[in-house]
C-alpha cells in the first residue's frame, strides 16, 4: 500500500488523503514506476482538489499534475532504477493517476531527466507554472522580441508562472512590467527583475478597444478582460503568450489592434506540448536561473496542508509557488 492524495465523486466530491494497493496503480498504462520524492501545486492543482473546475476527467482520482523523484523499475530502454526524473502534465490528474502520490507508474517516454545543474527538489520548484512560462518566453523570442524594443509586460506577476517569466525576461534583458494586484509586493517584484511594477485591478475593467501603445510584449496569465485590455495597448507587430484564465475563461475583445496594429496572440499548453518543445523550455530554465534562485522563492508543506494551500490558490490571496514533500 501507498499513500496518496485521493479525489472521488460519489456520493459526493471529496479529497482525502488514502491507502491504495500497487496493484490498483499498475491498471494505470505505463512501463515505468517512480518513487515520488517531491510535487507541487499548481493553479491546476489547486482548481482540481477544490472541485473549483472539471479537472479529473474520471474518478477516483489522484490529483498532482507533476512529479519528481526516482524511477524504482522500467521496461523503457532509456530509463534505469535509480534515474532521476520527473514529469509534467501528459494527462496526470485529468486521466492518468497525479503525481500527489507516493508512487507514480507512467510512460517512460513522457519523462524528462532532472537537469545535471537541478535536484527533484528544484524541477517542483518551478513545476509546471515555471516550465509554462519558459514555453510562454520561447513564443515571444520566437516572435523576434528584442531588449532595446520596449518594455514586457508579465501578468499574474506574484504567481508561479509570473514570477519565472519575470525572472527570465529580465536575465533576458528585457524591461520587465510586473502586473499583481499586490502592489504592496513591489520589493518582491524589485528582487525578481522587474524594472516597474503596475495595478493590475486597473485591467479588470474594459479599458477601450485601442489604448495607447505600451508593451513590446507580454505573458499573461488572467484572461477576460485583462487580456483584451493588454491586446489593446501592445505595440505595433506586438504579441501575447496567454496561457492562463484567472480571471476567467472569456476574451471580451475587438479585432482593432489585430487589423491596424498587427499584433499576435499565441495560446500556449504546457500539457501536451511535444517532447522537442519541453526540452528546449527546460534548457532555457536552467541555462538561465540557478538552483539557488529559484528555491529561495518556495515555500514547502507537507502532503497534509496541500488541501488548505488549495483553497488559498483559488483566492489569488498568497505569493510564489509551493512543493509538497512525498518521500
Ligand atoms: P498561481 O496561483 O501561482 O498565480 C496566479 C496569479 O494570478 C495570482 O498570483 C494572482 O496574481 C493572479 N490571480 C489569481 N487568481 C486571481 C483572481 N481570481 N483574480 C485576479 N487575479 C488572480 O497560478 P499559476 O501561475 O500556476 O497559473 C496561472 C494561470 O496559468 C492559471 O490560470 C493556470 O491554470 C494557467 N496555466 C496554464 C498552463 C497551460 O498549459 N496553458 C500551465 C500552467 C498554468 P497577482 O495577484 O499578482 O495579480
Amino acid at each position: 500500500m501507498f499513500k496518496a492524495l485521493y479525489l472521488q465523486n460519489s456520493p459526493e466530491f471529496s479529497c482525502v488523503e488514502h491507502n491504495i494497493s500497487k496493484e490498483e496503480l499498475l491498471k494505470e498504462e505505463g512501463d515505468t514506476l517512480v518513487k515520488v520524492h517531491y510535487s507541487t501545486l499548481n493553479y491546476k492543482d489547486a482548481l482540481s482538489i477544490t472541485n473549483s473546475a472539471k479537472i479529473a476527467r474520471r474518478f477516483p482520482m489522484i490529483p498532482g499534475i507533476d512529479f519528481s523523484g526516482e524511477v524504482v523499475e522500467s521496461s523503457d530502454p532509456n530509463l534505469k532504477a535509480g534515474d532521476l526524473v520527473f514529469m509534467n502534465g501528459m494527462g496526470l490528474s485529468e486521466n492518468h493517476y497525479g503525481g500527489l502520490s507516493e508512487l507514480a507508474y507512467v510512460k517512460g517516454e513522457n519523462l524528462l531527466k532532472v537537469p545535471d545543474n537541478y535536484n527533484p527538489f528544484d524541477v517542483m520548484a518551478f513545476g509546471t507554472a515555471g516550465y509554462t512560462a519558459a514555453l510562454c518566453v520561447n513564443r515571444l523570442l520566437d516572435h523576434g522580441i528584442k531588449p532595446q524594443e520596449g518594455e514586457v509586460l508579465v501578468s499574474g506577476a506574484s504567481g508561479g508562472v509570473g514570477m519565472v517569466a519575470i525572472m527570465l525576461l529580465a536575465k533576458l534583458g528585457f524591461e520587465v512590467v510586473a502586473l499583481s494586484s499586490k502592489v504592496e509586493e513591489t520589493p518582491f517584484f524589485y528582487q525578481l527583475g522587474a524594472k516597474r511594477v503596475e495595478d493590475a485591478t486597473a485591467f479588470y475593467s474594459d479599458g477601450g478597444l485601442l489604448q495607447k501603445s505600451r508593451y513590446q510584449a507580454a505573458v499573461d496569465v488572467l484572461g477576460s478582460i485583462p487580456l483584451a485590455n493588454i491586446c489593446a495597448q501592445l505595440n505595433y507587430s506586438g504579441i501575447v503568450a496567454a496561457c492562463g484564465l484567472a480571471r476567467g475563461m472569456d476574451f471580451p475583445a475587438s479585432m482593432a489592434p489585430f487589423i491596424l496594429r498587427d499584433i499576435t496572440l499565441a495560446g500556449v499548453d504546457s500539457v501536451l506540448a511535444p517532447k522537442e518543445k519541453r526540452l528546449r523550455a527546460w534548457e532555457l530554465l536552467s541555462r538561465l536561473i540557478s538552483s539557488k534562485e529559484i528555491t529561495e522563492q518556495i515555500e514547502t508543506i507537507d502532503f497534509n496542508e496541500a488541501i488548505a494551500v488549495s483553497k488559498q490558490i483559488i483566492d489569488g490571496t498568497i505569493r510564489g509557488r509551493y512543493v509538497v514533500k512525498i518521500a
